[in-house]
């Protein structure tokens, strides 16, 4: 495996935990540092990788082949699970990376799986249904032997959603008749076994975990070391404003759902901006969310400036990465990694950034905002909302009980509660200075090391 910044971060944590004594060790005596060592190896390896090309007809007659890719990173806390991604941006590397924080973010919120990720290699605006459709069962024969409800569980990710989840479901079904295909795959349509809600819940979490981050700091209760008292401030001041004003990156799925749940929220929160790869839509008095929701539903695309003045708000039309710039209290990064890197760190105004995306702020740039005093909430506290649904819908898939959406979306917003507002408080109340991201992936490798360690995986 190549070494990445995940893989980085992951020595610089098992590194601080050998170093330190903290008291969550202390009970592991003294082969503590023999476990962190072990333990650290096997979280920057990978399990298993299946890849080949998957090969289809094209709808002019060409045979056209995909690059394609299941990483089984690691299974130490369950079955491995994490969707598929279907984009041009896919290679070995970057599924290896994304199955890593797959692992970490399951392990962080006690879900009891591991960690894997999928990816074709593949433009999906270029491709017919058909085309779609023959790749993603292309994909099901490449991977069947190593999926399975007790085994890997995909579900979707950038570029795929609930109707390739059918396609694969139903191709896995007609190679595996007598196997239990319906929870061999999550982010299924509601008519093909899925559940209510799925589609909404990664991006009403990612909101919800800035927002718990709020209620976290307006709590007088709440333990201050020290270190963290500017933080403290600075959020503090947020969550006293009249009018907290957001932009997201994105509109897809995820940034959609965060938009609409921010302007529900019980503080008011107004969407500035959001943004697909062509432009940014913006209007410092907020943006007609539910408007640009239904007409990106409709069309696949954003308004253009004509189409925009039509719409209740208004506003105007900038460059795409804009919306990353643009002066704001709350930036949410619902598009893909690498946006927010050294070339642009500078310009950022937001004071907190929410990591809806999985790697949408590099390390250095990670570094950089910390030290400016900025919060950034990581991807794998912050984007749980789908794979923790996902759950539920593996739940369902046994025992056949199918709940309400509201009931499943309170379900999945109070697990991201408890959860994140546990980490806050940690956070808040150290005595060493460390930002979101190491305190998530320190809990995350100390839970995984831990779960080896009982199952004699490291001795
Ligand atoms: N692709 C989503 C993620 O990155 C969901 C994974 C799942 O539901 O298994 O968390």
């Amino acid at each position: 495996m190549t070494e990445n910044t995940t893989t980085q971060l992951i020595q610089e944590v098992v590194d601080y935990l050998i170093e330190t004594d903290t008291n969550e060790l202390a009970s592991w005596g003294e082969k503590r540092t023999e476990w962190l060592k072990q333990g650290g190896e096997q979280l920057k390896g990978i399990d298993k990788i299946i890849s080949g090309d998957l090969r289809i007809k094209r709808d002019n007659g060409e045979i056209a082949t995909y690059p394609a890719f299941r990483v089984q990173h690691n299974n130490a806390c369950g079955y491995y699970k994490g969707g598929i991604r279907f984009s041009t941006g896919v290679n070995k590397a970057e599924v290896e990376t994304l199955a890593m924080l797959m692992t970490l973010k399951n392990a962080l919120h006690d879900l009891p799986y591991g960690g894997g990720k999928g990816g074709v290699h593949i433009d999906v605006r270029k491709h017919s249904d058909r085309e779609l459709k023959e790749v993603s069962q292309a994909f099901v024969r490449l991977v069947q032997n190593d999926i399975g409800p007790y085994r890997d569980i995909p579900a979707p990710d950038v570029g795929s959603g609930a109707k390739l989840m059918d396609w694969m479901t139903q191709e896995y079904k007609n190679l595996h008749p007598n196997q239990p295909y319906i929870n061999t795959f999550t982010g299924k349509s509601l008519e093909n076994g899925g559940t209510k809600g799925r589609s909404e819940s990664t991006g009403i979490g990612t909101f919800l975990s800035y927002y718990y981050l709020v209620d976290t700091v307006l709590d007088d209760t709440l333990t201050v070391d020290a270190n963290y008292r500017d933080e403290r401030e600075m959020i503090k001041s947020i969550g006293e404003k009249a009018e907290v004003k957001v932009a997201i990156q994105g509109f897809g799925n995820l940034s959609r759902a965060a938009a609409i749940e921010a302007e529900k929220a019980d503080r008011k929160h107004t969407v500035i901006a959001v943004s697909d790869s062509r432009a940014t839509i913006y209007n410092e008095e907020g943006l007609d969310v539910e408007g640009l929701a239904a007409f990106k539903e409709e069309t696949d695309r954003l308004p253009n400036a004509d189409e925009l003045k039509e719409m209740n708000s208004g506003g105007d039309i900038l460059e795409p990465e804009a919306v990353l710039t643009l002066a704001c209290d709350v930036l949410i990064l619902g598009a893909i990694e690498d946006q927010v890197t050294e070339k642009n760190q500078k310009d950022i105004k937001a004071d907190i950034l929410v990591e809806g995306a999985n790697g949408p702020v590099t390390k250095e740039a990670d570094e950089y905002l910390t030290a400016q005093g900025k919060v950034i909430i990581p991807d794998i506290l912050a984007n749980a909302g789908g794979v923790t649904v996902s759950y539920f819908e593996w739940i369902q898939g046994f025992t056949n009980e199918i709940k309400g959406k509201d009931e499943i979306l309170k379900d999945m917003s109070n697990r991201m509660k408890s959860v994140s507002q546990r980490i806050y408080r940690q956070h808040f109340s150290s005595e060493h200075k460390e930002s979101l991201r190491f305190l998530c992936f320190k809990l995350a490798v100390i839970r995984l090391v831990d779960t080896m360690k009982r199952s004699g995986d490291i001795i």
